[in-house]
């Protein structure tokens, strides 16, 4: 069995402090059960806790670690800027530095405004969309996961949808009854939403390939359908690739699948492990922003001197690496095979689903396509499975509706400890 102690004692210290022990419900471990392992140190592909057990780590930050842990150029650069004193709340060159690279890595961003977080990303962009539609309501997908502002938290995924509450007490009728809900992958669906609400939809925001109710791909045509919709109603499109950003292709999503929305949001990636956020895209839309335009956003840290100096080193190594891409592919494909390889040789036929360097084991032989058939994925095996890889030294995300993220520091040894592991994990999961 593995050693715990040191882990369990913090867990019970954090729950006097912190509710539920963490600064994010996930990390709780709430549906696999259990003691999270509190991380002391990663390099790498690697993180290690405070017991000193190591694994190889397919959470990467929830999506950051694209060249792996502790990368040496994000590190030093973090330092530099330390040096240098936290934070000016004044402009600086590198906030100039980061927008000029978003704006040329990301096919729709024509401009680009920084925050801290996810969600204050998207919570702004769809604030400007209404602003600049002078509409109300807006479509989101169910199991769609866009951080927590109030508007968001309506069949929500991560881990709104991993405990159960995709919608939260505290968000008021009012406030709710602006947020359409759509079927993921259901065109007629959203044309029948928007035939009901005609006049008064200032924006449809998604995960173009949804993260967090597993990995779900769009259906062919989906994305070319909606971006019809919205050109037709004059509605605004807003991408939310705080996720699938600089993960499933150099350019998002957007790039991989040759479609343009008007708004994108960002997080994740961009800060290099701290923590950033950014929206942007259309020009004419953008310059609605303060103090451009009348519509208020602000933030005493944005464009934060470490987290830019982080995301610079981070955006400039994605910008700089050519085969970045195809490293992450050729790692995504191999891993595919193995696992299809290992439930063959198992006899089980569960469904498997990878964009790039995202990708989700459904505990279901069903096709995933939207919400409700990742609702019937066997969530108490896949928690079997979650704590046998745990005790293999395989570290996943710790709920079935999250997708799995790996980096370039994933080579061909943690390919194959993760496939064997998981041999062993899967015949334990299915042993009755
Ligand atoms: N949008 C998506 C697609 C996300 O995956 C997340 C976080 N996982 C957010 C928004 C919210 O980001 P943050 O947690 O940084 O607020």
């Amino acid at each position: 069995m593995m050693q715990l102690s040191e882990s369990q004692a913090l867990f019970k210290a954090a729950q006097q402090v912190i509710p539920g022990g963490v600064n994010s419900p996930v990390r709780a471990f709430g549906s696999v059960g259990g003691t999270p392992p509190f991380i002391a140190r990663a390099q790498g592909a690697y993180v290690e806790d405070v017991d000193g057990n190591r694994y190889i780590d397919y959470v990467g930050s929830w999506g950051p670690m694209l060249f792996g842990h502790a990368d040496p150029d994000v590190v030093q650069a973090i330092q530099e800027a330390a040096s240098r004193s936290p934070s000016f709340g004044a402009p600086t060159e590198l906030e100039v530095r980061v927008a000029e690279l978003i704006c040329e890595l990301v096919p729709s961003i024509e401009m680009v405004r920084l925050v801290n977080s996810g969600t204050e990303a998207t919570m702004s962009a769809v604030r400007l969309a209404r602003a600049y539609t002078g509409r109300s309501k807006i479509i989101k997908f169910e199991g769609h996961y866009h951080g927590h502002a109030d508007f968001f938290l309506i069949a929500a995924g991560s881990g709104a949808l991993t405990f159960g509450q995709p919608n939260s007490p505290g968000v008021t009728p009012g406030t709710a009854q602006d947020t359409l809900l759509a079927r993921f992958n259901d065109l007629a669906h959203v044309e029948q939403l928007i035939a009901a609400n005609a006049g008064e939809i200032a924006a449809i925001i998604l995960e173009p390939v949804a993260g967090n109710m597993g990995c779900v791909p769009p259906e062919p045509g989906f994305l070319e359908g909606l971006r019809a919709l919205c050109d037709r109603h004059g509605i605004v499109l807003i991408f939310d690739e705080v996720m699938t950003g600089f993960r499933v292709a150099r350019g998002g999503a957007q790039e991989r699948y040759g479609v343009r929305p008007d708004l994108t949001t960002l997080g994740k990636v961009i800060g290099g492990g701290l923590p950033v956020g950014a929206y942007g895209g259309r020009r004419e839309i953008m310059e609605y922003v303060a103090p451009r335009g009348p519509v208020y956003q602000a933030g005493t840290l944005s464009g934060n001197p470490l987290a830019m100096a982080a995301g610079y080193a981070m955006l400039r190594k994605i910008a700089d690496t050519p085969d970045l891409y195809e490293r992450l592919e050729t790692f995504g494909a191999a891993l595919e095979a193995g696992v299809r390889e290992n439930l063959k040789g198992l006899g089980l036929d569960l469904y498997f689903t990878r964009v790039g360097a995202m990708a989700t084991l459904f505990f279901t032989s069903e096709r995933v396509v939207d919400y409700e058939t990742a609702r019937r994925c066997d969530t108490r095996r896949f928690a079997r499975y979650f704590h046998a890889m745990l005790e293999e030294g395989i570290y996943l995300p710790p709920s079935q509706f999250e997708a799995f993220f790996f980096s370039i520091a994933h080579g061909e040894r943690e390919l194959e400890q993760t496939l064997s592991a998981q041999r062993r994990a899967l015949a334990r999961a299915f042993a009755d």
